[in-house]
C-alpha cells in the first residue's frame, strides 16, 4: 500500500521507514549522526542506483543497512539522551522526490 506522489500525483511511490535518533541534548554532536542517518544514506544510495540503472529500492536498502549499521557503532554516545522514533518517508519514483506521509493533500 503506497501513497500517491502530492508533486506529480503518481503511485509509484515507496515507503522507506527507518529508525531515527531524535537526540534533546543539544551539546552532542548530532549534525554527524545527520550526515550517516539511514534516510540520508537511503537517499544517497537511491540517487547513486539511478545513474548505475539498478533499481532504486536496491541502493535504498542499502543505504538503511549501512546507516543502521552506523548508528549501532555510534549510538554508545546518543542512548543516553535519546530514543528511537521510526520515521516513514515515502519516495517518488516518477518524480525523484521524497515526501512524509504527514504533508500529503
Ligand atoms: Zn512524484
Amino acid at each position: 500500500m503506497s501513497l500517491p506522489c502530492p508533486y506529480c500525483q503518481s503511485r509509484d511511490t515507496v515507503l522507506l521507514e527507518s529508525p531515527q535518533h531524535f537526540v534533546s541534548n543539544s551539546n552532542l554532536p548530532s549534525a554527524q549522526n545527520n550526515v550517516m542517518s539511514p534516510l540520508a544514506l537511503a537517499t544517497l544510495g537511491i540517487s547513486v542506483s539511478k545513474s548505475l540503472n539498478i533499481p532504486p529500492i536496491a541502493g535504498a536498502l542499502v543505504g538503511v543497512l549501512i546507516g543502521g549499521i552506523w548508528m549501532l557503532v555510534t549510538e554508545d554516545e546518543v542512548q543516553n539522551s535519546s530514543h528511537p522514533v521510526y520515521s516513514r518517508h515515502y519516495y517518488c519514483n516518477d518524480c525523484d522526490r521524497d515526501f512524509s506521509p504527514s504533508i500529503r493533500n
